[in-house]
Formats: C-alpha cells, sequence, structure tokens
C-alpha cells in the first residue's frame, strides 16, 4: 500500500525550513497534542501508530482525524516494523524523533505481559536502530516514565534518586528503556533525551487513567473505588497538565537542536511533572465541584501490586536546562478536561467503552 501518493503524503507533512520531526505513538494522547503544537508553528510532522486496541479505538480514530485536519500524515503501522521505519526516515530526512509510542498502563502487564516488551523494550530498540542508521541521524526524544522511580519513599523524586525498585512491568520496561537510551548514546552516538512524565491529563485524554474512568462513572451515578495508602494514608500522585508536557517535550527538541553537532552527543533525563502532588480523594472532590455531583465513593487498600503510593516531581534540572515551567493546577486543567469531555462525549456517537478495560482500575501512568 505503500505507494506514490503514500511517499508524497510522508514528504509533504515532514517538509519544514526548521525540525522536521517524526512523532511516535501521535494518534495516542500526548502524541497528538505535541504533534498539532509542533505542526502549529512551522515544524514538519510525520507520524507513526498501530492503534492498539488497550483502549477505545475511536478516540485515536478521532484524533488521527483532528491531526488529518492540521495537515498531519499518520503512518498505520507498526514501531517495529523496520522496513516501514527505513522508508519514513529516507522520505522524511528527520532532523528529530518524538518517540512516544507505547503500551501504557500498570494492571494491563498482569495479563499481557509481553505487550510491554513489544512495544517498550523491542519497540524502542527498533526506532533507535533506525535513528542510527539513518542519514542525517536524528536526534532522539522519548517518554519515560515517574513509575522509574518505583518503591522509592524519597520525595521529591530527583533524576539522581535511585531507580532500581520498579513496582510493575510497566515501570521496569520504562527502566529498561533507559540503559537501552544510554546504550545507543555511548555505542553510536545518538544524542538521546528521556522525560520522565508525571501522570498528565487533559482533553483527548486515556480514558484508561483514574481521572478520566471518575469522570465518566461519576456521570453515570455508578460507585467509584477510591484507593487508600497504608493506615488510610492519601494516595497522590503529580497530575501534570497536558499543555506543560508539551512545552516540556519542545523544550527538549528545541535544546537537542541546539546541542546536535556541537560536540559529544548528548544523553539526558528530565522529570516532567508539575512538582504539586493532590491526594486521590481531592481529585474527587474537585471532579464532584466541577460535575455538581456527589460521587459514591468506596474506599479501598490500594492494590498490592503494580501501583505506588505517591509521587512528587523534582523540576529543577528540566526548568533550568530546558525551561520547563508548569503553570496550571488540577482544578484549571479538569475544568479544561471537562469542557472538551462534555463536547466529545455529546457530539460523538461513539460512547465511552469499557471493553477490555475491567482489570484496569486505577492507572496513574
Ligand atoms: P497512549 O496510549 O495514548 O499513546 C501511545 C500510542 O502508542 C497509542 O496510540 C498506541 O496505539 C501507540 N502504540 C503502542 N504500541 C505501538 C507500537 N508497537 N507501534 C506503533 N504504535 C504503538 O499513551 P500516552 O498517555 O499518550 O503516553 C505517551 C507516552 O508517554 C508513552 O510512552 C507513555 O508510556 C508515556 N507516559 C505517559 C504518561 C501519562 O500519564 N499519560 C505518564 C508517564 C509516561
Amino acid at each position: 500500500l505503500r505507494g506514490g501518493d503514500w511517499e508524497t503524503s510522508v514528504r509533504e507533512s515532514a517538509k519544514s525550513k526548521s525540525l522536521r520531526v517524526l512523532v511516535t505513538g501521535a494518534a495516542g494522547f500526548v502524541g497528538t497534542h505535541v504533534s498539532i503544537a509542533l505542526k502549529r508553528r512551522g515544524d514538519g510532522v510525520v507520524g507513526i501508530d498501530n492503534f492498539n486496541r488497550y483502549y477505545e479505538a475511536s478516540l485515536k480514530r478521532a484524533r488521527s482525524n483532528l491531526l488529518a485536519q492540521h495537515k498531519i500524515f499518520v503512518v498505520e503501522g507498526d514501531i517495529n516494523d523496520g522496513s516501514l521505519l527505513k522508508s519514513l526516515f529516507k522520505l522524511g530526512k528527520f532532523t528529530h524523533v518524538m518517540h512516544l509510542a507505547a503500551q501504557a498502563g500498570v494492571r494491563y502487564a498482569m495479563k499481557n505481559p509481553k505487550s510491554y516488551v513489544h512495544s517498550n523494550i523491542a519497540g524502542l530498540v527498533s526506532v533507535l536502530e533506525a535513528c542510527k542508521n539513518a542519514n542525517p541521524q536524528p536526534a532522539v526524544v522519548w517518554a519515560s516514565s515517574s513509575s522509574v522511580y518505583g518503591l522509592n519513599s524519597k520525595v521529591p523524586f530527583s533524576e539522581k534518586d535511585r531507580t532500581d525498585r520498579p513496582a510493575s512491568l510497566y515501570a521496569a520496561s520504562k527502566k529498561a528503556g533507559e540503559e537501552i537510551a544510554h546504550t545507543y548514546n555511548h555505542i553510536y552516538g545518538l544524542s538521546i533525551t528521556g522525560l520522565r512524565f508525571f501522570t498528565v491529563y487533559g482533553p483527548w485524554g486515556r480514558p484508561d487513567m483514574a481521572y478520566f474512568f471518575f469522570t465518566k462513572d461519576i456521570l453515570k451515578g455508578k460507585q467509584i473505588s477510591v484507593f487508600e495508602g497504608p493506615n488510610g494514608r492519601s494516595v497522590a500522585r503529580d497530575f501534570t497538565y497536558i499543555d506543560d508536557i508539551v512545552k516540556g517535550c519542545l523544550g527538549a527538541l528545541d535544546t537537542a537542536n541546539r546541542s546536535t553537532g556541537s560536540g559529544p552527543a548528548q544523553l539526558r533525563l528530565y522529570n516532567l511533572g508539575n512538582t504539586s502532588p493532590v491526594a486521590v480523594s481531592k481529585l474527587v472532590r474537585i471532579l464532584e465541584k466541577l460535575l455538581k455531583v456527589n460521587a459514591n465513593k468506596k474506599l479501598l487498600p490500594m492494590p498490592p501490586n503494580g501501583d505506588v503510593f505517591f509521587t512528587h516531581a523534582d523540576i529543577s534540572l528540566a526548568k533550568k536546562e530546558l525551561g520547563y515551567n508548569p503553570t496550571i493546577d488540577l482544578e484549571t486543567g479538569l475544568r479544561k478536561f471537562l469542557d472538551w469531555y462534555m463536547d466529545y462525549y455529546s457530539s460523538s456517537s461513539s460512547l465511552p467503552k469499557r471493553a477490555c478495560l475491567e482489570f484496569l482500575d486505577c492507572a496513574f501512568w
């Protein structure tokens, strides 16, 4: 199916006098926002996504339609397809790769462990191999995760902290990715920046994440399960609004751009969080206030496998080196999410579906 029209679409979509970026996972939540932000400021963008069925396929299709409206071409394919990547690099002559494709979620790994190996480990190697062999060799910015801090008790989490106790296979796959990135940097001289995102939320978000399915269940009058830590302690997350994350991603791409060609290829790692953790019980209270509905809550102890109780980013390094400066507090961000949610689900024929999510009751990553 890769004929002349396909090649023209890739070339046209990548065309730019500034950055030419391949965005993997472009039909995903973060990928959609980053792709549009890049295109809006004049960069060339080509997306790739395998449209996996982890959550509502219709939402990924709707995001991809949005990308098409912004003249961003999204190739339907898997990042493990080396020949596809080779063709894309040849046509797109990418200066940068924003690698966001991954199998997300922590509990899904209990039943689908190999999907994490396929997308997060083999997939990353496949992308880095393609970058290594490409001419020009692009700088890579990729999504790691706050989950690498695992069962760490020291807060706030700093990039220098230990990451040797992952609490889930997802966390382990991201930690493995950081080691793989290190290897490709020092053996092959690839410029690689890893970004540890902290619980990203906002419009066009992921239906498997707590803020999203709490909204859906509260509106339906269904009971929601709110997890508590040991001895009734709060479970809290450093919720970070999507626009702040996008600014961090663009800052990382621009910083990698400035360093390309000047000295040894850089290897960098940054926390992108909000540095303001909020208890999940407070998240629910804000949703109740904004939705003007009392939630039917059940307090439960956090399941033992997969999640950590608390996340809190130290963002001083990203502030200093990327100019990263998150500004959106949780209530403001949730208001924007709810505006989108009401609009999307009232105008879309596809109602939110719970398909294959029954064991994903709390995804924070
Ligand atoms: P998402 O699931 O919405 O997006 C990931 C996209 O990658 C999906 O559209 C999926 O179809 C695609 N994909 C998965 N495997 C693929 C493969 N093998 N080939 C091609 N495409 C593939 O998730 P997101 O929330 O947008 O996350 C983006 C990145 O950020 C991921 O790497 C994720 O692990 C990381 N991250 C996200 C959060 C968060 O809170 N959203 C937190 C920490 C890290």
